[in-house]
């Protein structure tokens, strides 16, 4: 029996290459050429000569290298998690109205529809998130009819109506995708089990708490990983132990699982492929973007100074930046004579060795294209 090091994210590569065809095995619906380019990305991450390099070198004093392995970018891998969300949330904030106060509304679905969700997901995801939408529009032109044509607080939303709004578009989004005797039956019990309508629940107050990056907090549930690297203490080669903070019981929690329950948990946060896990309707569309951003803009110039907490563009960092802010080092600064290290050599598995300085130099060329050190 092996016992992996605690906290390392080599445990999961490990669990994944070991049980990975044992879990497809179990589980056909995942033997399929997308889940498994997912899995072979993830596997060879982090492996310079398998997924390719850029190496630094310093120019001054020859001495200091530093080489920077390509990232797998794939969804399932635990490495590339946290570079993933945070370009995913650079890329949402930059489609947030600066100076807009967003308000978060969950739209939550009955634990009796979870098995036909999770089952149907390639045609009725797609769908959920179009009903999600309609039902807002829909509740909000009713409220708005009920009070003229003023804006209103956003305090007084009478959630009862929400609730009873997206019961009926949920449902019949279900019944009219699915069209199976089954999930008729299901969508008449739900009516009759739940006759005050669905939970919606909408966050009162200054929410998201931390509201200068909503795109921050919205990523916790739409691209953060199911379970953080940090939080496996163990792998025996058959089951893992993790630990989480309990909502329950407020206290970290230990977990022993087996191992396909484990992958279990990683891959059924995978979405279909090419699903797009946000989308933008509303003042949010992509068609009317600039032309609502320039209305947004006149009317906030009127109101300035007035909107507190809101939303400010979040910028992307870059490899060297995010080296920094966790190491407190930057990576590109030769430790030896403290000059800026430039690109050395840069090559990939495919197409093989893309740059060459040292080639450069015997060339005779050196110096004339030579890029900088990034990225
Ligand atoms: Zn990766
Ligand atoms: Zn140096």
């Amino acid at each position: 029996m092996r016992v992996a090091p605690a906290r390392d994210w080599n445990v999961f590569q490990q669990i994944f290459a070991e049980h990975w065809d044992g879990f497809k095995h179990a589980h056909p619906r995942y033997q399929t050429s997308y889940y498994e380019g997912l899995v072979a990305k993830r596997l060879r991450c982090g492996d310079p000569d398998q997924m390719g390099y850029v190496e630094y070198r310093c120019l001054q004093c020859g001495q200091g290298t530093h080489r920077v392995a390509m990232s797998c970018q794939s969804s399932l891998c635990l490495r590339c998690a946290k570079v993933h969300v945070d370009t995913w949330v650079s890329q949402v904030s930059t489609m947030l109205h600066e100076g807009v106060i967003y308000r978060h509304i969950i739209l939550t679905g009955p634990a009796m529809f979870r098995t036909t969700f999770s089952h149907n997901a390639a045609v009725v995801l797609s769908a959920l998130m179009r009903c999600g939408g309609q039902c807002l529009d829909d509740f909000y032109s009713e409220v708005n009819d009920e009070q003229g044509e003023r804006w209103e607080h956003l305090h007084y939303l009478p959630y009862k109506l929400l609730h009873r709004k997206w019961q009926w578009h949920l449902l019949r989004m279900v019944r009219q995708t699915l069209q199976t005797e089954v999930v008729n039956q299901l969508v008449d019990r739900c009516f009759k089990q739940y006759p005050n309508g669905l939970v919606s629940n909408v966050h009162k107050g200054n929410v998201p708490s931390q509201y200068q990056s909503l795109a921050r907090y919205v990523a916790k549930y739409v691209v953060s990983p199911p379970i953080a690297v940090r939080r496996i203490d163990r792998y025996d080669g058959h089951r893992g132990t993790y630990h989480y903070r309990s909502h329950r019981t407020e206290r970290v929690e230990h977990e022993t699982v087996d191992v396909d329950t484990c992958i279990g948990r990683m891959v059924q946060h995978t979405m279909p492929k090419g699903f797009k896990r946000i989308r933008y309707y509303g003042v949010q569309a992509t068609k009317t973007f600039a032309k609502v951003k320039m209305a947004i803009h006149a009317a906030l110039a009127k109101v300035e100074g007035v909107v507190k907490g809101a939303i400010k563009i979040i910028a992307r960092l870059t490899y060297r930046q995010r080296y920094k802010q966790s190491t407190g080092r930057d990576p590109l600064i030769c430790p030896h004579c403290q000059s800026e290290m430039g690109v050395w050599r840069i090559w990939h598995p495919t197409y093989g060795v893309i740059y060459d300085e040292g080639e450069r130099i015997k060339r005779g060329t050196y110096a004339s294209s030579a890029p900088r050190a990034g990225p």
